[in-house]
């Protein structure tokens, strides 16, 4: 008798934990759902799709689309994702303006190239480094990033729009270049011009082509995104 009735305040307290914790079991549950759930849409809209690399992460996230590498993604850089290699396009980390054997940098067209590299040497004496996140790229890198596209967006059609194809992309064309890090992209937005190097979208800071006329008549306005460029028509 005497043991019976503590009993039960004990067993209550018991089932009152054993339900308490029950519920932060399911409130875990829910959150990681939650967060799954909400995961690609989120990534989606703090990652453009054509980005590549960390140092960009300093970039407001934007919804605006890319034609550059998803940056929330390993970079391809120096170790080849999937079958593609340096030979495809891939960077190797710590690449810069002036390497001249890595074919992602060694085949952008000798103009855009040799205005880099001026523009390079002339940052540098402000301490300033112009790495290559990307460059020339080939058809199969180009497309593998446009099949990427494919599976997110469901149709070619709606892929074009955010990823450029290999007919329409100036990274294949070797007539563009990602430049890193942020200081550098910070010296091109105020130099650049000089020598005629220019952004062309206004989401993406660090993609830059040679605009030779902007010399004399400054950059042209930019695209808010690849989307409204004329050239990424599919
Ligand atoms: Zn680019």
């Amino acid at each position: 008798m005497t043991a019976s009735a503590p009993e039960r305040p004990t067993t209550r307290r018991v089932v009152r934990i054993l339900v308490v914790g029950l519920l932060v079991v399911i409130a875990a549950i829910a959150a990681a759902r939650g967060y799954q759930v909400l995961a690609p849409s989120s990534s989606t809209a703090a990652a453009p799709t054509d980005v590549l690399r960390s140092q960009h992460r300093e970039v407001p996230p934007s919804t605006a689309p890319s034609i550059d590498v998803p940056r929330t993604e390993p970079r391809v850089r120096g170790e080849p994702r999937g079958a593609l290699g340096e030979a495809d396009g891939a960077i190797p980390d710590g690449t810069t303006v002036f390497a001249g054997r890595v074919p992602g940098v060694a085949n952008l067209d000798p103009a855009l190239l040799g205005a880099l590299r001026r523009a390079a040497t002339d940052a540098a004496s402000d301490g300033v480094t112009f790495y290559v996140d990307s460059g020339w790229r080939s058809r199969t890198y180009q497309e593998q990033l446009l099949r990427e596209a494919v599976s997110k967006y469901g149709s070619k059609k709606e892929a074009a729009r955010w990823v450029a194809t290999p007919a329409t992309s100036a990274h294949v064309s070797g007539d563009a270049v990602d430049i890193g890090h942020t200081d550098a992209t910070r010296w091109l937005s105020d130099h650049g011009r000089r020598y005629g190097l220019c952004q062309i979208y206004g989401n993406e800071p660090w993609h830059y082509e040679l605009r030779r006329e902007a010399v004399d008549q400054g950059c042209p306005s930019m695209y808010a995104d690849p989307t409204r460029d004329p050239r990424m028509q599919p």
